[in-house]
Order: structure tokens, then C-alpha cells, then sequence
């Protein structure tokens, strides 16, 4: 059985796997709008901070020329407040509410971003987690979609070959994982440590980590890394020494965050 559940994973949980941890899951509310005005078709946009999407970020995401897509995430502690924040992320965000007047909504979509990061353990004999259930996420961006659906694949191509190749159930599932983990886990690791440090930091923190990627010109480092994997090559970054350099005065508030972070 391959076991694609998603982040509420009952059945995972009830054979006695690790199953997502629910503070890391951030919810969440998207929109499709047509009418929107001045956005670049090629460009998308994120937004942070305590007022509009405290814990995580809100985004506009261009689909085509006339759609956009926009959505808030926001911490645990903040559920039940999601069609709230994204009323005044539209209505008040000084670099949205214009351009969102005449916006009519097309369609909207509501969920849990995972931020919860690898699982441990995805498999037993003749079962495999995989997706969100599994953690196959970036708990940087939330994003699950690409990481997730190949790990599917890796699932899939094993369940094949204990079928017709005879492999033994146990020992194939094991692999699946084996296989898995060797080609992610390092990256949404780091990637599971940076979300633990970024939800819980102050804006002003944030306002200067932001300068300080402008200054290095993070954008441009991270052109030249996998978009998917950025977790190793964001920690290199930020370990680097003239980003350190920078960044000296900004580390007692980064540590206590993850402290903070790690802690929940
Ligand atoms: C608002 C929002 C925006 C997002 N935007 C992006 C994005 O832009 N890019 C990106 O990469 N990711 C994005 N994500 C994350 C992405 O949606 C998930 O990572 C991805 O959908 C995970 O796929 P999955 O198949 O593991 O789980 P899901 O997509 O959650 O699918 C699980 C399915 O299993 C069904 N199910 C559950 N239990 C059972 C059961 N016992 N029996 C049968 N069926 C069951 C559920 O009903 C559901 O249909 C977003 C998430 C949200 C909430």
C-alpha cells in the first residue's frame, strides 16, 4: 500500500508511524483573481510580516495575463483567523490594495501549507508514506508538489519491482525509503531548521536579514542552485564569511528564534 494521505495522515498515525506535527502546519487560504492590476506576469511576489501573514508570508502568484493567485499562510496559534488576514492582506497591505480594487474572485482554496519537515520513518512491510503524510516538503516555502510527487514515483517504481522482480515486501519498502531520504532528506532537513528559526522572528529582524540578502545579492547566488533543493545551499550561503560578517549583530536574535522554534 502507498499511503498518500496528505498532512492529516490517520492511517500512517494508526500503524504507528510518525505522522506531521500539527504546530508545523501552517493554514492557509488561496484566491484566484482576475482584474488585478500592474502585476508582472513573470514575476512572484512574497510578503511578510506580523500584520499580514504572521508565521509564515503571504504571495501573489501570476498564472497567466489576466489571473493571479493570491494566498496568506499564518502561524498554528493564529488558526481560525486565516479569511481574516487575507481580507486585510488584500484590502490594507499598502502594496496591494490598489491594485486589488476591481479584483473579482475566481476561485478559492483553502488547506494546510506543511512546514512540519522529513519524517523519520515512511515505511513498514508492504506500506509507504509518501507526499505531505511523509514530510516530502519544503518547510521553507511550504511547497510540496514537486519534491512530494517524485518521491511518489521512487514509491511507485518500487512497488513494481516487488511485484515483478519478487523483491522481498519488507526489504523493497526499505529501500523506497533508503532512496528517498539519500536524495532529500539533507536538504529539507536544513530547509525544516530554517522554518523553525524563521516563524518565530520579530519583523524588525527580518527587515534586516531581507537588506542584508539585497546588499549579498542572494537572488543572483540562488539562481545558480536547484530551486527544489536550496536548503544546503541557503546554509552555505548564510555561513559564508562576508555574510557573517554582516550578519554578526543579527545572531543572538536568530539564535533565540530557532531556540524558540525547536522548542514548539
Ligand atoms: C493554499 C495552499 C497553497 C499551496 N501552494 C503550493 C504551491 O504553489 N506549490 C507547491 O509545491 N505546493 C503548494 N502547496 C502544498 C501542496 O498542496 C502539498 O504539498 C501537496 O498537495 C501534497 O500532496 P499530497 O498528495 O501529499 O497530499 P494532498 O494533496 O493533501 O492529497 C491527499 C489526498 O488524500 C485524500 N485522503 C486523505 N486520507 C485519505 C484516506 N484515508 N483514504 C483516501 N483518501 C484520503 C485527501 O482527501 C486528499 O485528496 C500548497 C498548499 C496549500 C494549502
Amino acid at each position: 500500500m502507498i499511503s498518500a494521505e496528505g498532512v492529516h495522515a490517520r492511517l500512517a498515525a494508526s500503524l504507528g508511524l510518525p505522522f506531521p506535527d500539527k504546530n508545523w502546519l501552517f493554514p492557509a487560504i488561496q484566491m484566484t483573481f482576475e482584474g488585478v492590476t500592474d502585476f508582472d506576469k513573470d514575476c512572484v511576489e512574497l510578503f511578510f510580516g506580523r500584520n499580514y501573514a504572521p508565521g509564515f508570508f503571504g504571495w501573489l502568484i501570476p498564472v497567466n495575463e489576466e489571473l493571479v493567485r493570491a494566498g496568506v499562510a499564518i502561524g498554528r496559534v493564529f488558526n481560525g483567523k486565516t479569511r481574516l488576514f487575507m481580507k486585510r492582506f488584500l484590502k490594507k497591505h499598502p502594496h496591494l490594495r490598489q491594485r486589488f480594487k476591481k479584483a473579482k474572485i475566481r476561485e478559492t482554496y483553502g488547506g494546510l501549507v506543511p512546514g512540519t519537515g522529513p519524517i523519520k520513518k515512511t515505511y513498514l512491510d508492504r506500506f509507504m508514506v509518501i507526499g505531505d503524510a511523509a514530510g516530502q516538503s519544503k518547510a521553507t516555502t511550504g511547497g510540496g508538489v514537486n519534491i512530494g510527487g517524485y518521491c511518489g514515483r521512487l514509491a511507485g517504481i518500487m512497488a513494481g519491482k516487488i511485484i515483478s522482480e519478487k523483491l522481498s515486501t519488507y526489504r523493497g519498502c526499505l529501500d523506497y525509503q533508503r532512496k528517498w531520504q539519500a536524495q532529500f532528506e539533507p536538504d529539507l532537513s536544513i530547509m525544516k531548521l530554517f522554518r523553525r528559526m524563521l516563524t518565530p522572528l520579530p519583523d524588525k529582524t527580518w527587515d534586516k536579514i531581507i537588506q542584508i540578502a539585497k546588499e549579498t545579492d542572494l537572488q543572483g547566488y540562488l539562481k545558480n542552485s536547484d530551486i527544489d533543493l536550496h536548503g544546503t545551499s541557503l546554509l552555505q550561503y548564510s555561513l559564508a564569511p562576508r555574510i557573517l560578517m554582516k550578519s554578526t549583530h543579527l545572531l543572538p536574535q536568530v539564535a533565540v528564534s530557532l531556540l524558540h522554534g525547536l522548542s514548539i
